[in-house]
């Protein structure tokens, strides 16, 4: 296994809970929480518990331990319709760079949004 490596980024300190967050699912690689600016209700991030900012640095075993979590949350969710995204980059619309994939459950038009 690769070193786990934190740094001083906004997720590394949502993972050593210098700043709260809301936590849905936690192993040894990963942590998932609830996204501070959901585009739908539930929208939830996973992260590796290794700080990479983009996702050809994240070693295979921290991104093997986060599809399922990934999986699991929108299982969870029960959402019939969902993205899982991943941005890298500015221009890819990366704004925190630790990287994260993003699972937004899309509501049935008859729910709304948030
Ligand atoms: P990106 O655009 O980098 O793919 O997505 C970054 C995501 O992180 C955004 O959806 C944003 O709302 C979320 N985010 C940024 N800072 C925080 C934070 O401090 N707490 C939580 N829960 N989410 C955050
Ligand atoms: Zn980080």
């Amino acid at each position: 296994m690769a070193t786990n490596r934190l740094a001083s980024c906004i997720f590394c300190k949502i993972i050593k809970g210098e700043i709260p967050s809301f936590k849905l699912v936690e192993t040894e690689l990963s942590y998932s929480f609830l996204d501070i600016g959901p585009l739908s209700k539930g929208h939830a991030l996973v992260i590796p518990k290794y700080h990479a900012a983009k996702l050809h640095e994240l070693p295979d075993e921290y991104l093997a331990d986060a599809m399922p979590i990934a999986k699991r949350i929108a299982l969870a969710q029960g959402a019939e319709n969902y993205n899982v995204l991943q941005n890298n980059g500015r221009t890819a619309h990366q704004e925190v760079d630790h990287v994260h994939f993003h699972v937004i459950p899309k509501p049935s038009k008859d729910e709304g949004l948030i």
